[in-house]
């Protein structure tokens, strides 16, 4: 499944960044989702259940925000939010589009667990 390798890579990258700045565990991943790049936000959620078992991120919350798709029209000029199931040019009906937003697949944000140490009491009120 496409959005089980997709998943793979996120949990890489952010074990590599983990590394890098030395964070210890991992409390949420969030993710840009766009609109037209092709996943499905609930598949990744199943993935993401599936992969992270038995792993540092069984118990790491995974946040999807999704990023409205918007097409550019090249025979109209017409620039609109389209329909997926129904990939025209609402104005002209042409197919000849381009995405000005919403393509990406993005790991946005790693958000760490920010530890309580022992001995010292961090009371803050
Ligand atoms: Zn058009």
């Amino acid at each position: 499944m496409h959005e089980m390798g997709l998943m793979d890579a996120v949990l890489r990258m952010v074990t590599r960044v983990c590394e890098e700045e030395d964070v210890g565990r991992v409390d949420a991943i969030v993710l840009e989702v766009g609109e037209l790049s092709g996943v499905l936000p609930h598949f990744l959620r199943e993935c993401y259940e599936a992969i992270i078992e038995d792993t540092p991120y069984e118990h790491t919350r995974l946040e999807i925000e999704t990023v409205p798709g918007t097409l550019y029209c090249h025979d109209c000029g017409h620039e609109f939010r389209p329909d997926l199931s129904d990939l025209r040019c609402p104005q002209c009906l042409s197919r000849n589009l381009t995405p000005r937003t919403g393509r990406d697949f993005t790991l946005k944000e790693i958000i760490p667990v920010f530890e309580e140490e022992d001995g010292e009491s961090g009371d803050e009120t």
